[in-house]
C-alpha cells in the first residue's frame, strides 16, 4: 500500500495512504483530545475537540475524519485549536453536574481528563444545566447498567457500539436540542427495555453517564490495579477488566467492545465468579405480566451450569 510523509508538531511520520490526521498522530506518541471518536465505530466528528490546524488550510479540520496527504504540515496544539477547545469543553462544563468529586468515573473520565489539561473549570451561572432540569434522567433499574443522563455529553458512542451487533440496537437519540436525550427502545427503563447488559455502551461512554451497576461503589480508580484477563466463556475471548486493592478483587467489568468481540453479561459473570472471591448474587431479566424485570438467581441459574452439575452429581 502506498505510504504517505506529512509532519505533525515538528516530527515527521509515515502512514498508509487513507490513514487519518489522529491516526497518524497516535503512531508519534501524540493523543489528540476526542470524546466521540472510536476507531471501531463509524466517524461521525461531533465532538469537535479533535480539531487541528493544517498548514495552508482556512479553517481547522476534525483530525478524526481528514486524511492525511503528502507533505501536509499538521499543528495538534496551536493557539488557534487550543481556544477553540477550551469553548467547547466550558461549554460541556456548563451543562454538567459539577460532580467530579463523587462520580465514581472521576480518574477514568476524559471530560476530566481534557478539562484539566486545557484548564477549564466548572462556572457559576444562571442558565439551565441537564442535571438540574432533569434529575429524573437517572436509570438504576438494572442492576448491570447505571445511567446519569444529566452527564451525557451527547457524543452518541454508545448508540452506535450497541449497533454494532445487529440483534441489540437498543439505544437511540430522543427529542431535539436541548432535550436531547439517550433513549432505551424509545422510552423504557434499562430493565424495561430489550437490553441484555452486555455492557458494551458502559465501556464505550467517555464520562459517568453509563456505568457498570456492579462496581458502583467501588473504591476509587486510583486506590486501585488492575489486570486484563481473557474472558473464558466462549472462543471470542473478550478481554476484561478484573481490580484489586491490598491484593483482594473489589472489581470485574467489561473492557474492550472491539470489532468482532461482542462482550455479554454471562462471559462477564462467570469471570467475576472467577476471580472475586464473595461476589454479590447475580440477576437474570424474565418476562412478567408487567413486563421485563429483574431477579435475582442462582450462579447455576446465570450462567446456565445445570446440565454440567447434573453430569457431575449423577457419575
Ligand atoms: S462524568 Fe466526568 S466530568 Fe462529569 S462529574 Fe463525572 S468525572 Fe466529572
Ligand atoms: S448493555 Fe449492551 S444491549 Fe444494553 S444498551 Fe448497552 S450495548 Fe446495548
Ligand atoms: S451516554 Fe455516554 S456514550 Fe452515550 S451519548 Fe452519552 S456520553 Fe456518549
Amino acid at each position: 500500500m502506498a505510504t504517505v510523509s506529512l509532519t505533525i508538531d515538528g516530527m515527521a511520520v509515515k502512514v498508509p495512504q487513507g490513514t487519518t490526521i489522529l491516526e497518524a498522530a497516535k503512531k508519534i506518541k501524540i493523543e489528540i483530545p476526542a470524546l466521540c471518536y472510536d476507531k471501531n465505530l463509524d466517524i461521525v466528528s461531533a465532538c469537535r475537540l479533535c480539531l487541528v490546524e493544517i498548514e495552508g488550510m482556512p479553517k481547522l479540520m476534525t483530525s478524526c475524519s481528514t486524511p492525511v496527504s503528502e507533505g501536509m504540515v499538521v499543528f495538534t496544539e496551536s493557539e488557534k485549536v487550543i481556544e477553540v477547545r477550551r469553548t467547547i469543553l466550558q461549554l460541556l462544563l456548563d451543562n454538567h453536574p459539577n460532580d467530579c468529586l463523587t462520580c465514581q468515573k472521576a480518574g477514568q473520565c476524559l471530560l476530566q481528563k481534557y478539562s484539566f489539561k486545557y484548564d477549564v473549570q466548572f462556572r457559576d451561572h444562571n442558565g439551565a444545566r441537564r442535571g438540574q432540569e432533569y434529575a429524573s434522567w437517572t436509570d438504576t433499574s438494572s442492576p448491570y447498567v447505571f445511567r446519569d443522563e444529566s452527564k451525557c455529553i451527547l457524543c452518541g458512542k454508545c448508540v452506535r457500539t450497541c449497533a454494532e451487533v445487529e440483534t441489540r440496537n437498543v439505544l437511540t437519540f430522543a427529542d431535539r436540542g436541548f432535550e436531547t436525550t439517550i433513549a432505551a427502545d424509545g422510552d423504557q427503563s434499562m430493565e424495561e427495555s430489550t437490553c441484555v447488559s452486555c455492557n458494551r455502551c458502559v465501556v464505550a461512554c467517555p464520562v459517568g453517564a453509563l456505568m457498570d451497576g456492579r462496581t458502583v461503589g467501588m473504591p476509587r480508580v486510583w486506590e486501585t490495579t488492575s489486570k486484563t484477563v481473557k474472558c473464558k466463556q466462549c472462543d471470542f475471548g473478550c478481554n476484561m477488566s478484573v481490580f484489586y486493592k491490598n491484593n483482594k478483587v473489589v472489581g470485574v467489568r467489561a473492557k474492550d467492545a472491539a470489532m468482532g468481540r461482542p462482550l455479554c453479561l454471562k462471559g462477564r459473570l462467570r469471570t467475576e465468579l472467577e476471580y472475586k472471591s464473595m461476589p454479590a448474587a447475580p440477576f437474570v431479566k424474565v418476562e412478567t405480566p408487567e413486563g421485563r424485570r429483574f431477579v435475582e438467581t442462582t450462579w447455576v441459574e446465570a450462567l446456565e451450569l445445570d446440565n454440567i452439575l447434573d453430569k457431575i452429581e449423577n457419575k
